[in-house]
């Protein structure tokens, strides 16, 4: 057995704002992998809110009683065994967050929708994140009901049965519901357990080439660094697929937007990996599972600020076409999610719309709407794969708005 304790699996923590997300990955998460306070691990978990948990299981005891996260089993004198460290990409609930959480769908193998037992059911965001899971197609789904130590027992029957009433015809339909309180750390056994049965690690192949989707970039250098201390530009995401192992090549993609000529045109940016750290560690080799950060070669100034978020970066050669402008099938919901919800109308040539395609957000302008489909002009060009799945955001009053999902055409 290894010790290593890279994470083998993202879970999405998604759901309602004050429902409880946080407080729930604090409770499974035991130990914060980010108390390594190492300035690029910082920078990943403000934004993409992150923690590594491993789960345990006491070998006195029965399931489900017997998962835990903790070290010794609670009610013997016995050590627990090791069982899986799993990476918590703590998704936020805030309406005008609803594109970072889109992001960071496209790296989740998994997700725990969160739904607190004090509201009647669905909030808002309850329903928006549930439908950019079935978008994304994300569909291993745990849903916690939590918060049930405020509520009597007739009344988490009630929103128990709201749940099931609401998830049905879902992607979260045959989703199991368990009651917990995250804060009394109540029934986490339960949760972990049908966490294991529900989202298991995805089946890798080995010799798939390396896919990192890049989240973040970073310059981790404090101001005043002279040159011959500068450190290269940072890359923070999650790998797809394949491994990556220090000194490997890698190409970015769309990489940059280069002028010449009065010209400007987007190429691809080669360099090599430096560093590696995953699970809060400096590794020398990184496979799927877990927020990563990668050491380039790269000068800061091109990765500062986010500068290459939504990029995707893999062997040179072996990555998707970029693309300025493309097609996509459309298929649109019925009627916009969350709370004012109208009907969506068909999308129409001239409007402006946000689409997240993978971890990139950029805003297209549409060329010519059909049926079905429509052709779109980008901003911001994005690496994707033909069917690559796209969320589809229409700006509806002060806010994005999530109307569809397209499939973008080859
Ligand atoms: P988030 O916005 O979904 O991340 O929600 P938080 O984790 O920040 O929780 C919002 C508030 O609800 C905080 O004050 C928590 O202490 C509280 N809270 C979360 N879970 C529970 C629970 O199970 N029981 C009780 N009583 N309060 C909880
Ligand atoms: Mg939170």
């Amino acid at each position: 057995m290894t010790s290593n304790k890279q994470p083998e699996v993202n879970i999405g923590l998604v759901g309602h704002v004050d429902h409880g997300k946080t407080t729930l990955v604090q409770a499974l998460s035991g130990e914060w992998t980010d108390q390594h306070s190492e300035e690029m691990k910082r920078g990943i978990s403000i934004r993409l809110g992150y923690a590594d948990a491993t789960f345990r299981r006491c070998p006195e005891e029965d399931e489900p009683d017997a998962f835990t996260v903790d070290e010794r089993c609670e009610d013997h004198d016995a050590d627990t065994d090791y069982l899986r460290t799993v990476s918590f990409v703590d998704a936020p609930g805030h309406e005008t967050l609803m594109a970072t959480m889109l992001s960071g769908a496209a790296i989740m193998d998994g997700a725990v929708l969160v739904v607190s037992a004090t509201e009647p059911v669905p909030q808002a965001q309850t329903e928006e994140h549930l439908s950019a899971l079935d978008i994304i197609g994300i569909d291993n789904i745990v849903i916690a009901q939590n918060k049930v130590d405020l509520v009597d027992e007739e009344r988490a029957m009630q929103n128990y049965e709201q749940i099931q009433e609401f998830v049905e015809g879902t992607v979260a339909e045959d989703a199991p519901i368990v009651p917990i309180s995250a804060q009394q750390e109540a029934n986490i056994d339960l949760l972990i357990d049908a966490v294991e049965r529900e989202i298991p690690t995805p089946e890798r192949d080995p010799d798939a080439d390396a896919r990192m989707m890049v989240a973040r970039s970073f310059d981790i250098n404090r101001p005043g660094t002279t040159w011959e201390d500068l450190l290269g530009g940072v890359l923070g995401g999650s790998l797809v697929q394949g491994k990556l192992e220090d000194d490997d090549e890698i190409e970015l993609r769309p990489g940059r937007e280069v002028e010449e000529g009065g010209k400007t045109e987007w190429r691809p940016v080669t360099t090599d990996v430096r560093s590696l750290q995953a699970g809060g560690d400096f590794v020398d080799e990184v496979t799927p599972g877990g927020l990563l950060g990668v050491g380039t070669g790269l000068d800061p100034a091109i990765t500062k600020g986010d500068a290459l978020a939504g990029q995707v970066a893999g062997p040179p050669g072996s990555l998707p076409p970029t693309h300025e402008q493309f097609t996509m099938d459309v298929d649109l919901l019925e009627r916009i999610v969350g709370d004012d919800g109208g009907e969506v109308e068909e999308i129409s040539t001239g409007e402006p719309l946000m689409l997240t395609i993978g971890t990139a957000t950029t805003v297209g302008s549409v060329t010519s709407a059909r049926d079905g489909e429509c052709e779109l002009a980008l901003k911001r060009p994005v690496c994707a794969e033909a069917g690559a799945k796209i969320a589809i955001n229409r700006r509806v009053g002060a806010r994005w708005r999530l109307i569809g999902v397209g499939t973008l055409r080859g």
